[in-house]
Order: C-alpha cells, then sequence, then structure tokens
C-alpha cells in the first residue's frame, strides 16, 4: 500500500564535517507518495537511509543545498551503494555550481570498478542512470505530480551557491533552511510552512568547542558569520509564521552537555509555535 502522507526523517542532525559522536552528518529524507527524496548527502547518508527503513536501491531524487563536505562528502557513494543493491531506475539529482563537475569526478574515480562489474556482474552503467540538474537562481528547481519544489539563495560566506529548499506537496508544506545566517529571503520561502527545518548554532557550545581547537579566533569568525545563532532561528520562524519549527543541523552538534532545553529558551524568546529538537531518525 503506497503511504500518501509525506513524512519526514531526520537522518543525520550534526552540523559541520567531524564525523563521531551521537549524531551523524547532515543528511535529511522526505518521503513523497512512498518516493524517497534526499537532501544533503553527509557522510553515513547510506546507512541513516538503511536505518530508516529505505532499501537503497529505490533511491530516486537527490537534492544538495551547497557543496560544503558536510552535505556532499557521500553523494557519489550513496549513489554507487544504490547501484551495488540493484538499482534499475534512474535518479535525478539536483543542486548548485559544481554538482555535474562532482559527479564526473566520482565516476571518473571509480571508472575501473564501474566498468568491471557492468560486464562481470551484469549492471547497467551508473552513469547513465544518474541525471545531473545544477541551479543557480531562486525559484522552481523540479516539479512532478506529487510535489513543486523551489529553491532560495541564503546567506552562508564565502559560499555564495548556498540554498535553502521548499517542498509543497499535497497534505504538507515542508522547508529546510541548508546552511545560513540570518536570512530575510528565507523568511520569504518559509512564508505560512506547515514545518521549517532550521539549522541552529549555540553561542554558549561554540565556545566550549574554540577550546578544544587550534584555529579558534579564524573558525568562531566563519561559524558566527555563516550560520544562525538560537535566537534569530526564533526570529526567523515567527516572522516565517511557520507552523512547527524543527532544529536540526546543530553547532556543536556533539556536546552533550547542551541539553534540549537550552537548544530551544532563546528560540522562544521569539517563536511561539512548536518546537522540535531533531535527534537522527527521528519521524515526523
Ligand atoms: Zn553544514
Ligand atoms: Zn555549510
Amino acid at each position: 500500500m503506497i503511504d500518501a502522507r509525506t513524512e519526514i526523517v531526520l537522518l543525520g542532525t550534526k552540523g559541520g564535517p567531524r564525523v563521531g559522536g551521537a549524531r551523524k552528518n547532515p543528511a535529511t529524507l522526505l518521503k513523497i507518495n512512498g518516493v524517497p527524496y534526499v537532501i544533503d548527502c553527509g557522510y553515513g547518508v547510506s546507512d541513516q537511509l538503511l536505518k530508516a527503513g529505505v532499501p537503497l536501491q529505490t533511491l530516486r531524487y537527490i537534492f544538495l543545498t551547497h557543496m560544503h563536505s558536510d552535505h556532499n562528502l557521500e553523494y557519489g557513494p550513496l549513489i554507487y551503494n544504490a547501484w551495488a543493491s540493484g538499482l534499475k531506475q534512474r535518479v535525478d539529482a539536483y543542486g548548485p555550481s559544481t554538482l555535474e563537475r562532482q559527479t564526473g569526478a566520482f565516476f571518473e574515480s571509480m571508472r575501473f570498478d564501474i566498468d568491471i562489474r557492468i560486464g562481470d556482474e551484469g549492471r547497467p552503467d551508473l552513469r547513465r542512470l544518474l541525471a545531473t540538474h545544477e541551479f543557480d537562481a531562486d525559484g522552481l528547481v523540479m516539479e512532478n505530480a506529487d510535489v513543486r519544489v523551489s529553491a532560495a539563495r541564503v546567506r552562508h560566506p564565502p559560499i555564495k551557491d548556498a540554498f535553502a529548499f521548499r517542498f509543497d506537496c499535497a497534505d504538507r508544506s515542508v522547508v529546510i533552511s541548508g546552511d545560513t545566517n540570518y536570512s530575510p529571503e528565507l523568511i520569504e520561502l518559509a512564508q505560512g510552512a506547515d514545518v521549517l527545518l532550521h539549522e541552529v548554532l549555540h553561542l554558549g557550545g561554540l565556545e566550549t568547542l574554540l577550546k578544544r581547537t587550534n584555529n579558534a579566533a579564524t573558525l568562531r569568525e566563519h561559524i558566527v558569520a555563516s550560520h544562525t545563532t538560537t535566537e534569530d532561528v526564533g526570529r526567523v520562524a515567527a516572522a516565517a509564521r511557520v507552523k512547527k519549527l524543527v532544529l536540526h543541523h546543530f553547532v556543536p552538534g556533539d556536546d552533550p552537555s547542551i541539553s534540549d532545553q537550552m537548544w530551544t529558551e532563546d528560540v522562544r524568546k521569539h517563536y511561539r509555535g512548536e518546537i522540535v529538537v531533531g535527534r537522527d531518525l527521528m519521524v515526523l
């Protein structure tokens, strides 16, 4: 039986490229009429999809918000893993500039293996199953009978091509912030959405994180300029009048001393709706 409801599954909720800890790197799954749409491919996304009960060979759509490695490191390997699991149908991947180059470079790096398995194991040519679609502007990214996906450029310096996505489905509208500082463009995209998944930065936790690094000053500057503080997340959710706010892409994402209450207290100063502190494999 096809599940007509749009289901959100948080696959990985830790911001940043470091691996380890209780949360996996960023990735989100939308299941729309039973079809999986994967948004961002942080390291570990294939495993997390399996844990969420999604057979990899059913992979159909991939969307990348931007080209930081915590969002694309397992993009190529996910497609490969789907193929190794028996992928037969086309996969469409949507992302900003360099998506095609990264795709080609990944296939080239695996050429020996892919060529061998086509002949030796009778598999279809993986390179022909994947269609890439680069976009570089706000507006409609793709549309089919089940969903309309639009994008808005957000503020994630020094990366220019960083986008948020809005998925308008028959039963729900879901917005994913991507990585961004406070962004009026995101507020506009998210107007009235049923669910806003927003990245979040905890300033107190950041200071603890920086004590562990040796390039603290530069890193602090980058993180504060390119991510959204708890208080600003509240401002965005309130201004966009979303019905539900889900926090994910936590920075820092591996500090257990930051409680759920600490993540939400400054958000609540501005936003009075429902707030969910996301966890890996949470279904919404
Ligand atoms: Zn990120
Ligand atoms: Zn980023």
